[in-house]
């Protein structure tokens, strides 16, 4: 029997007004949950991926706020305009949109964000947070939309198999750092993959739990699939198509046909994972609103 579909829109649209009913609550005491989006050039996925933030921030009962840089901006000029976010009361959250142009250390930009603010989760100071499982940091939205998601789905985590294939500091590296927690919602046995994996399938087979964030198109077939495995697709990838207008369409990691006739449960590209990491960015900058410190 094919997998189920593990539907992040839906869980996505939950989490959504679940965040609008928050915004709501902190209203009577003149807290509006704020949220500042740099962009700097004019790369066109960025672009896209900019207007839905505040579009859901909007949605959500926010106030959003996009600040759009050239693509010449200097290193100076970016840390001049975070450290203004930092000190404005109306901004709870700021997020940075990668990647950067050439002349900017994108380091050095997400160390200069207040921890207090860093929704994104990427500051070393959330980052390290994670890692000794102190929840009062932010965790990077993708691998925690994909934590609820399964919380939510009823997957059952302690003791299972997890493995990761991809160790960026985006998905990878967070996703491990999570799933490894001795917490209701993880307690899994963690392998990570990455490029100089030597027989990657050989650990594929073995995941309860796989989720693959490699960006590398149909890269998990069904034979490096266990039968029953849950299976989270975290690629975003534009592969050529002559029957869509657009000349593409989204791919995921994931070879999806094959794979979902050995899998319980599988994640679809797109409506997975994606709506997942606005869902938990908005969530994460009612949380930082919540605290009110500033
Ligand atoms: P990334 O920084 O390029 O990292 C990719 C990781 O995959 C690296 O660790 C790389 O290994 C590993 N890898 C590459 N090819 C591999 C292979 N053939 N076998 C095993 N491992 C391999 O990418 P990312 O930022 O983590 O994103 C990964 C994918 O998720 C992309 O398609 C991205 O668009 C997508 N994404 C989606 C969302 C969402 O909301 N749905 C959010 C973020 C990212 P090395 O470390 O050895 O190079």
């Amino acid at each position: 029997m094919p997998a189920e579909l593990l539907d992040g829109k839906a869980i996505a649209r939950n989490i959504r007004d679940e965040v609008a009913a928050g915004v709501a609550k902190l209203a009577p005491r003149g807290i509006r949950p704020g949220l500042a989006v740099v962009l700097v050039g004019d790369d066109p996925a960025s672009a896209v991926y900019v207007k839905a933030k505040g579009k859901a921030c909007e949605e959500a009962g926010m106030h959003s706020v996009t600040i759009r840089l050239p693509v010449d901006t200097s290193q100076g000029e970016l840390d001049r305009q975070i450290d203004s976010l930092n000190a404005d009361p109306a901004i709870h959250g700021i997020l940075v949109q990668m990647p950067l142009p050439r002349q900017i250390a994108a380091d050095s930009v997400i160390r200069r964000i207040k921890p207090e603010k860093d929704v994104d989760g990427f500051h070393p100071v959330n980052v390290g947070k994670m890692l000794i499982g102190d929840s009062d940091g932010f965790v990077p939205c993708t691998p925690a939309g994909i934590q609820v998601m399964l919380q939510r789905s009823g997957v059952r985590t302690a003791g299972k198999e997890c493995v990761v294939v991809g160790r960026s500091n985006i998905v990878g590296k967070p996703m491990v750092a999570l799933m490894l927690q001795n917490a209701p919602d993880a307690n899994c046995t963690v392998t990570v993959c990455h490029s100089a994996t030597a027989d990657m399938a050989e650990h594929t087979r073995r995941a309860d739990i796989l989720i693959a964030a490699a960006g590398k198109t149909g890269l998990i077939k069904r034979d490096m699939v266990k039968p029953g495995a849950v299976v989270i697709d975290v690629g975003i990838s534009r592969v050529e198509d002559a029957s869509s207008p657009s000349g593409y369409k989204l791919a995921g990691d994931v070879a999806f046909d094959e794979v979902r006739e050995v899998a319980s449960l599988i994640t679809p590209v797109p409506g997975g994972v994606g709506p997942m990491t606005i869902a938990m960015l908005l969530s994460n900058t009612l949380r930082a609103a919540e605290r009110g410190a500033w």
